[in-house]
């Protein structure tokens, strides 16, 4: 699979269509995000100094000496490659803080003693709960409310998102999919090559989606890039959801290259430009790796303006509120990342938190889901509606069952097919074959309506 040395990369292009995807590490924006209207969002009022925002953290005593940088602080530019090669993987590291973790232990308790399937009722239920005492109706019947209109049509099938497998080297805090070192789901190799028969009859797809946990991990994430280069040439652009810290990965060395050789566009989680705030939603010692990640992604090409590669970044929140205006705030990550680290990026795209899964657990143990559903609702952006992901994306799990988006396969929200309770890629030949169903919209989609949206 990994090759010493690559060829001239085949198709170094811009991508012709915007993106419009799903999260895990994270997603982006709607195409037209934008020029989305921003009247009447009464919270859209975040600060664009990001760097400034502190998370409510409990009260410590303060420190009697200054101590010296801890394992996996940010410790500067110098020599910064060479200290992430002596370090190695940062899987270990992620273990011990997982097990150090309350958090962690307690919902890898919940999981052993209830199930996900379970879990996943009960934080559907708790999220229907606090609405309910918010006088919040379901999520379409709000639409109906709102707006002249409402639809649950799917518009195209243009993006083929996979979601690969839920292993990865980092635990973050705010991860949607509960990706971890400890998870070990993975795409099959038939589950894969069927996906690739899928892309190349498909022809209205112009993107292919590849996404985890670390994609990049999975074994089958190479055979599939290739496999669809092979099948569908330039037709299709290619997305590799990538976290950055996995370019630090052994093993890993050649993965730019890899990527630039096959024109793959990348978008990568970039949560802050500061190692403090970066370290404390995605875990120590992530921050230095993922400038690490991005200067090797510079050196192979990605990232240059008006370059062929692209690479861009996904701001989400550290906690409950939504993101900053996204031109703003690209602009202040531009002069960061450059003055501080000499790195060049094409977009960023700001993303508001979903309210699920560990995002949902954080909210709750602190007392703060209600609130922000509130947030949510109280920010509902009618021009986010149109454009939202699911209206033109098909998105199959790990064991190819397929879904309307990558947040509805988290939950476990299958489409809605009037006489199969759950498709799988092995059901059908060509995404077009779905452009009849309804999308199954729930409480958790007023966090794609919230703002600039979440898809
Ligand atoms: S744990 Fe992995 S998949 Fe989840 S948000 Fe972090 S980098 Fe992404
Ligand atoms: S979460 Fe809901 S609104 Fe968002 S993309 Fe999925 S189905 Fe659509």
């Amino acid at each position: 699979m990994r090759r010493a040395t690559l060829r001239a990369p085949l198709a170094r292009r811009r991508p012709r269509v915007p993106l419009q995807v799903a999260r895990g590490l994270a997603a982006t924006s709607p195409p037209d995000a934008r020029r989305l209207s921003t009247r009447s969002l009464p919270d859209y009022n975040t600060q664009v100094d990001v760097a400034n925002i502190r998370l409510s953290k409990p009260k410590r005593p303060p420190p009697t000496k200054r101590r010296k940088a801890a394992d996996g602080e940010w410790q500067g530019l110098k020599d910064l490659r060479a200290r992430l090669k002596a370090e190695g993987s940062m899987v270990d590291q992620t273990l011990v803080d997982m097990e150090s973790d309350a958090d962690f232990q307690r919902t890898l308790k919940a999981y052993k003693e209830k199930g996900a399937a379970k879990l996943t009722l009960e934080e559907k239920k708790e999220r229907r709960r606090q609405l309910d005492a918010l006088g919040v109706p379901e999520f379409f019947d709000f639409l109906g409310r709102e707006l002249e209109t409402p639809s649950k049509a799917r518009k195209s099938c243009e993006v083929f998102q996979l979601n690969v497998g839920l292993y990865c080297n980092q635990a973050c805090a705010h991860c949607h999919v509960e990706s971890s070192p400890k998870r070990f789901e993975a795409m099959s190799e038939a589950v894969a090559e069927r996906c690739v028969e899928i892309l190349a009859a498909s022809p209205s797809v112009h993107t292919l989606d590849i996404t985890g946990g670390a994609p990049e991990l999975n074994p089958q994430f190479r055979a599939i890039v290739e496999g669809a280069r092979r099948a569908v040439g330039d037709r299709v652009d290619i997305i590799d959801r990538c976290n950055l810290t996995v370019l630090t990965e052994p093993g890993q060395e050649d993965l730019a290259d890899f990527l630039a050789h096959h024109g793959v566009r990348v978008v990568a989680s970039l949560p802050c430009y500061s190692s403090k705030n970066v370290n404390q939603q995605r875990g120590r010692g992530v921050f230095g790796r993922s400038i690490e990640g991005l200067r090797v992604l510079n050196e192979a090409g990605y990232g240059a303006e008006g370059g062929d590669l692209h690479m861009d970044l996904v701001y989400n929140p550290l906690g409950a509120f939504l993101p900053p205006p996204q031109e703003a705030l690209e602009a202040k990550y531009h002069e960061e990342l450059k003055r501080e680290f000499g790195v060049d990026f094409n977009e960023l795209f700001t993303m508001t938190n979903m309210p699920i899964k560990r995002f949902a657990d954080f909210l709750s143990r602190r007392g703060e889901l209600k609130d922000y559903l509130d947030l949510l609702v109280r920010n509902f952006n009618p021009d986010t509606v149109d454009t939202l992901m699911c209206r033109n994306t098909l998105s199959v799990s790990w064991d190819g069952s397929v879904y309307d988006c990558d947040f509805n396969q988290q939950l476990g929200n299958p489409l809605a097919l009037q006489d199969a309770p759950l498709a799988s890629v092995f059901d059908f030949r060509s995404t077009d074959e779905f452009l009849e169903s309804d999308i199954r919209f729930d409480n958790h989609c007023f966090g794609c309506t919230a703002g600039m949206g979440s898809s």
